[in-house]
């Protein structure tokens, strides 16, 4: 029986590319974003010339009940998940004069508690069946901060708190959890900043060039396959060395 994957925020971006990964390895996919566009459709196509089965399933991952349905969907259609992949998220930048609480509570109920949500939700299934695999993404400005970004940085260093936590409550059920921490990735997210912007980011990055989902996506699958069953508990970086 073919492994499924679940990925929060996978219709574009980072999320889409991790899913690709995952198709291109056999794995059904169930997909997940929260307001439907045109790109959905492409996304599902390409993720189904692949000769997987996708299942799609709408959401907000930071409300409890969408993310439960999200889960129980995905049950009723495989039967199973073993792999989950945290990767909705979203940024509202700016400095903390001019950031107001709904700024602040926005980003951290889709980026910290959206996370919580899903993985609550699928944690029983796993530990049922004593296997699984949940990456968290984070990035590294979880790690290193970032001025106008209070509020996205805070959510993603909860991300990592979360993560060795439940590395350790999982440990013994053999269900690993790690995180992963992008630096600079080219997506719809970082499309918006000006291009002198990202020209200065790129002179920080000791491998000269800005990342591409890929980059992430081929990161994750390693934590999801045999190869990594000796890591948990673990954030990596992928940033082309940006912050070391
Ligand atoms: P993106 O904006 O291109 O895609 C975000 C995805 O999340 C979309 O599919 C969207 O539908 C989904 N999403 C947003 N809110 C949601 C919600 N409430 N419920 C369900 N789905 C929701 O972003 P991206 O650049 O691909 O980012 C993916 C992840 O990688 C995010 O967690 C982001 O914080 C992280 N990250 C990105 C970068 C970067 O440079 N792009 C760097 C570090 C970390």
């Amino acid at each position: 029986m073919s492994k499924v994957a679940l990925i929060t925020g996978s219709s574009r971006g980072i999320g889409k590319q991790i899913a690709i990964k995952f198709a291109k390895e056999g794995y059904n996919i169930v997909l997940n974003y929260v307001n439907r566009s045109e790109e959905v459709d492409k996304t599902i196509e390409e993720i189904k010339s692949l000769g997987v089965e996708v299942l799609e399933a709408q959401g907000d991952v930071s409300n409890f009940e969408e993310s439960e349905t999200i889960v129980e969907l995905a049950i009723e259609k495989f039967g199973q998940i073993d792999v989950l992949v945290n990767n909705a998220g979203i940024t509202r930048d700016t400095l903390i004069m001019r950031m107001k609480p709904e700024d602040f509570s926005k980003v951290i109920n889709v980026n910290l508690v959206g996370t919580f949500n899903i993985t609550k939700n699928v944690v029983p299934y796993m530990m049922k069946k004593r296997q699984g695999r949940i990456i968290n993404i984070s990035s590294v400005v979880g790690i290193s901060g970032n001025a106008g970004q209070c509020n996205y940085a805070a959510s993603k260093a909860g991300i990592i708190g979360f993560t060795k936590s439940l590395a350790k409550e999982l440990a013994s059920r053999n269900i690993l959890v790690n995180a992963v921490a992008p630096g600079f990735i080219e997506t719809s997210m970082t499309d918006v900043l000006q291009e002198s912007v990202k020209e200065s980011i790129k002179k920080q990055i000791p491998l000269n060039r800005i990342g591409m989902p890929e980059d992430v996506a081929n990161v994750v699958y390693f934590l999801a396959s045999e190869e990594s069953s000796y890591v948990t508990g673990q954030v990596l970086q992928v940033d082309g060395g940006m912050l070391m």
